[in-house]
């Protein structure tokens, strides 16, 4: 009687969430300074005063018909105009507004870049470790094959020769998330010029494009004063997906956007078939108060200072105690190895400390551990004894 795949998809919680619901449960029993939840990506700095600026004079300037009236199924024409002089300002590129396509966040840029892309027998690939949404979007959403590429667990850069033979000629589009969720890391420079001179050799091989999906929420946290390469002026055939739910602290308000440049192969019809497949998916248009609030905010961020001193410590603490990570560069999550093989069982037993986070299996990269650093930093400060109870288990 229903779709026994929507069924299926609709029961079963991601570990993400389960482990989130639990946390609830366990402060309403024990209260919320003994539970130690560092499971969801959530957002813990506040967004900046100049959103809640933005929100006030955007209602007293343009009232509140047009604020929350229906746009453009693309976004606002303004709106995107901002946004690509932003994007010019900032990384000397030449994008203007019909390069725009405003989406629900990144999870519905990529939907709609998924579903515009896939023909019968597509495959999508995806680099361990990723994002496990990516997984449900492309199979169920667009009804295409989701091919995971083996993590390179020694830096979580991109492992060459495990992609070389993932791409076949059924290869629609790679997809790429850097600073990456789970691990915080952020693909170098070389890792990119890689990876577009891969693309480009196997796209002549195979005589059809092979599209680069970059999926970039996360563009902004970035630590050490590290320079994150702009995809497109690697490789042409990039689409950008991004979000403002991370920079800008706003993952509720659901607004982010497409950007297909003009270089890309075919761009127009690629953008036509973007907007379809929003249509299809019944998106309308993308949340109009939060689309004229992105603009104004543009090149606005929240105050991210705070995920780097909790990466500091995190670091710092974890790997004196003898766990092994690689340094996240960005993002606010850390992916040690787990002390036991099974992440799973790992998780499970530090639940006995009230200390939540999720293992990597989802993310295609088992016998890892993710742990969220978007918390209060007194956190990270008050678990690191339980921490420290944990590892000497298993000394
Ligand atoms: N892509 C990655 C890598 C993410 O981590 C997330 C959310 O955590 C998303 C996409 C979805 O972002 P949004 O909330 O903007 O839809």
């Amino acid at each position: 009687m229903f779709s026994q795949s929507m069924v299926e998809l609709g029961q079963k919680r991601s570990t993400i969430r389960e482990i989130f619901e639990y946390g609830k449960q366990r402060i309403a029993q024990i209260g919320a300074e003994n539970v130690y939840d560092f499971s969801i990506g959530n957002p813990s700095v506040p967004a900046p005063e100049s959103v809640r600026d933005a929100v006030i004079d955007i209602l007293d300037t343009e009232g509140s018909v047009a604020a929350h009236g229906y746009t453009s199924a693309q976004g606002d024409a303004k709106v995107r105009a901002t946004l690509a002089e932003d994007l010019n300002r900032r990384f000397k590129t030449h994008f203007h507004a019909d390069n725009f396509y405003l989406t629900v966040g990144a999870a519905a840029a990529l939907c709609s870049c998924f579903k515009a892309l896939a023909e019968p027998g597509d495959e999508f690939i995806v680099i361990a470790p990723f994002f496990p949404e990516y997984q449900c979007f492309i199979e169920r959403g667009a009804d295409a094959k989701c091919v995971i590429v083996e993590a390179d667990t020694t830096a979580f850069q991109i492992n060459f020769d495990k992609l070389y033979t993932a791409i076949t000629p059924h290869t629609k589009a790679v997809v790429i998330n850097s600073p990456n969720n789970p691990s915080g890391t952020v693909y170098s420079e070389e890792t990119i010029q890689k990876l577009a001179s891969l693309l480009t050799k196997k796209s002549a091989m195979f005589g059809h494009p092979i599209f680069l999906i970059s999926d970039e929420p996360y563009r902004e946290l970035v630590y050490d004063d590290i320079t994150l390469p702009f995809i497109t002026k690697y490789y042409t055939n990039t689409i950008i997906c991004y979000s403002y739910s991370k920079s800008l602290s706003l993952p509720g308000e659901r607004i982010g956007y497409v950007l297909v440049p003009d270089e890309l192969s075919d761009a127009k019809t690629a953008y036509a078939a973007i907007c379809g497949a929003g249509r299809s998916l019944g998106y309308v248009n993308a949340p109009s108060l939060f689309q004229r609030v992105a603009a104004k905010c543009a090149g606005q961020t929240a105050d991210l200072t705070i995920y780097e001193k909790n990466r500091n410590l995190l670091y710092e603490g974890l790997t004196d105690l003898g766990f092994s990570c690689v340094k996240p560069q960005g993002a606010f999550y850390i992916f040690p190895r787990s002390l036991e093989a099974d992440a799973v069982q790992f998780c499970e037993r530090a639940k006995k400390y009230d200390l939540l986070f999720v293992p990597g299996d989802d993310f295609g990269c088992p016998g890892h551990v993710r742990i969220s650093y978007c918390v209060p930093t007194n956190r990270i400060v008050r678990a690191m004894d339980l921490f420290a109870k944990l590892a000497a288990e298993y000394r």
